[in-house]
């Protein structure tokens, strides 16, 4: 066992693997079908991602195992949690209601009354899905240059611009966009808005692979702002705002992203063992070693995701993390093809559906060569030494 699974981390796990058990069948059901999720709202696996990223006092019913209850505030729990929904299906794990991102984004500078009107809607007894708008369709990886803009209108602001690749927008009833008040880096906002906002427009965009993530583009034509939407506007310093939250929370969800390709390549080399129990020399070898990759990855980010648990946020390990979980998932189904053939490509759907869904990690919470510059800087200054 890893040193930093306590008993408290493992009755987790195997509470949520239990739950994860009957996900793959409904994965590839949202996979046809992105908006499939609403048949299956009634699972626990739905309750428990509601659970574990909402705090337990505005919840009726927490995720409570033995004696422990569970919520957000530990990104090692949410990391293997994601980890055994993901093994179960990373797609159906991505399109459930809940706070995702955008919690962490109203966490990191929302006040109390904008934390506490945010959770009280999420937990209400409607499902609401929330997005987290910060990438935009001309400037992708350059986030500090977004183009959004948020103008000065009367006692408010007018919003205007666009979004795209935006996990579950054209679905959500709320989430945080991220846009630009003033020039430069500093002068970024997160505005939490409402999706039937006037001017609020957004449509699912269609993908080969991770269906389930429900990526839209969304306009804002001169949507409506109140100085209350924006986060942090009465506690904050402008320059502690925006940018300050999209940051904090990337760093926070990376070790999640790493559980989820963690999952979905461990459910990759489950499926390869069943298929071929009896894997014999080079085949076998190839199989553990992407097992010991696996183990050593998994290690890897539960002390990445401890570390940010302690307050020690150190970047280039986060993005070493989030890198290597995204090759292996790769790896893993690029392995898939060679031992069992390429035909099961084909022939085989959820082997289909894992080689698509892989391709996704890449490019989410930052592309791999964004994650790469960071590592560098870790290694020009001598702290990235794992
Ligand atoms: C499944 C999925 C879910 C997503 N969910 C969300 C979401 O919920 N919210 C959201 O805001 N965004 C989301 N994204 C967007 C994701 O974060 C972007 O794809 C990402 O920011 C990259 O932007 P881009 O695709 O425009 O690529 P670009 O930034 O245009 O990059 C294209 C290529 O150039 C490389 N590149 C770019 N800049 C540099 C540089 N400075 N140095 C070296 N190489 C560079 C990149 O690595 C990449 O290979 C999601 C994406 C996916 C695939």
């Amino acid at each position: 066992m890893d040193e930093v699974i306590t008993p408290r981390i493992e009755a987790l796990r195997a509470h949520v693997r239990e739950a994860a058990a009957d996900l793959r069948a409904i994965g590839l059901e949202i996979d046809r079908d992105p908006t499939a999720i609403d048949r299956w709202l009634h699972l626990p696996a739905v309750d428990i991602m509601r659970a574990c990223t909402v705090p337990e006092q505005y919840l009726t019913n927490p995720l409570r195992i033995g004696r422990d209850t569970y919520d957000i505030r530990s990104c090692l729990e949410h990391a293997v949690t994601i980890e055994e929904l993901s093994y179960g299906d990373a797609g159906f794990m991505l399109s459930c209601p809940g706070p995702l991102m955008s919690g962490a984004a109203v966490d990191a500078l929302g006040d109390e009354k904008q934390r506490d009107a945010y959770y009280r809607r999420i937990a209400g007894p409607e499902p609401t899905w929330t997005f987290f708008g910060l990438t935009e369709p001309a400037k992708g990886s350059a986030a500090t240059e977004l183009e959004t803009a948020l103008v000065p209108d009367g006692d408010g602001f007018r919003l205007t611009g666009r979004k795209r690749y935006v996990g579950n927008a054209a679905f959500a009833q709320l989430g945080v966009v991220f846009c630009r008040r003033a020039p430069g880096p500093l002068g970024i906002e997160a505005v939490l808005l409402d999706t039937d906002s006037p001017g609020f427009h957004a449509e699912l965009i269609e993908t080969v692979g991770l269906r389930g993530a429900r990526i839209s583009a969304i306009s804002f034509e001169e949507v409506r702002v109140e100085r209350s939407q924006i986060l942090g506007y009465e506690t904050l310093k402008p320059t502690r705002r925006g940018l300050v939250g999209a940051i904090r929370t990337l760093q926070r969800f990376r070790p999640v992203l790493a559980g989820t390709a963690l999952g979905l390549s461990r459910a990759v080399l489950d499926h390869i063992g069943s298929r071929r129990p009896g894997l014999a020399g080079t085949a076998r070898l190839r199989l553990e070693e992407a097992r010991d990759r696996l183990a050593a990855t998994r290690a890897r980010n539960y002390r990445v995701a401890e570390a940010i648990d302690a307050g020690q946020v150190r970047l280039d390990r986060i993005a070493g993390v989030k890198t290597r979980a995204a090759e292996l998932a790769e790896h893993c189904t690029l392995l898939a093809a060679d031992l069992l053939g390429p035909a099961a490509l084909l022939d085989d759907p959820l082997l289909n559906k894992l080689y698509r869904d892989a391709r996704a990690f890449e490019f989410m919470e930052g592309t791999g060569h964004i994650q790469r510059l960071a590592v560098f800087q870790g290694v020009l200054k001598g702290t990235f030494l794992d």
